[in-house]
């Protein structure tokens, strides 16, 4: 709606409301003439509420609008409903407003407990360098001999681990693994990667999840793709 059609219409609104002023003081000063008997109070307040029940070509209505007590009376009802409106109006509002404050502390309650997103998906980077580290070979019959072993230690935390493998390690896809014990059963993190190489050197990163772990002695085993056997180097978790 323009400017100028909302002025006209407020402009109506306000002549509406001024014939309907001074009928209403006619009325209750008794310069009309009602025709009927007076109607129950259930109809007035029909009116009053601006029923759709209620047909205006009745004559009941046309008595209402003429009579200074049908009149009175209307005027009452109707106040006390326009209170009724505004309080549940009011109600309604300190209802959504008591709810959206409620929302908020549950928001920020959440917000205050739950750790930062960004925080946890931050991974340590931690390196491990096993080029002259002594292995333990996980079959039994192997008739290698174990060099000294050589402990590393992890955080408990997301952990972004690259390993130097050990000389002569082959190049292809690795698997790192932190398990309990000696078999590669039920580990408590692992990564599949593809080993990085340069100058016989052979790199591979995996993101190991430690968070859940708890500290104390472990194993990091890493398993070729084309190897029977896994490797397992006493490990750390602090
Ligand atoms: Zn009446």
């Amino acid at each position: 709606m323009d400017l100028k059609l909302r002025w006209f219409s407020n402009a109506e609104d306000r002549l509406d409301a001024w014939v309907t002023r001074q009928h209403q003081e006619r009325v209750l000063e008794g310069r009309t003439a009602p025709v009927g008997p007076c109607p129950d109070e259930a109809f007035l307040e029909g009116i009053a509420k601006q029923s759709k029940q209620i047909a205006l070509s009745d004559p009941r209505v046309d008595h209402a609008a003429n009579c200074p007590v049908c009149m009175g009376r209307m005027l009452e009802l109707q106040s006390q409903y326009q209170a009724g409106r505004r309080r549940l109006v009011f109600t309604v509002a300190v209802g959504c407003y008591l709810l959206i404050v409620a929302a908020f502390v549950v928001v920020s309650w959440r917000g205050a407990n739950t750790p930062h997103l960004t925080d946890n998906m931050a991974a340590i980077p931690a390196t491990i360098d096993l080029w002259n580290a002594g292995t333990l070979r996980s079959l039994p019959s192997d008739p290698a001999q174990p060099s000294p072993l050589q402990s590393v230690s992890l955080p408990r935390a997301l952990v972004k681990v690259t390993i130097i493998l050990p000389r002569y390690s082959r190049p292809g896809q690795y698997t790192v693994a932190v398990t309990r014990d000696q078999t590669v059963n039920d580990p408590l993190a692992q990564g599949n990667a593809t080993s990085i190489g340069s100058d016989d050197r052979e790199e591979v990163s995996v993101d190991l999840d430690l968070r859940k772990s708890r500290p104390g002695s472990y194993f990091l085993s890493t398993t070729h793709e084309q190897d029977q056997a896994s490797y397992y180097y006493p490990l750390q978790i602090k």
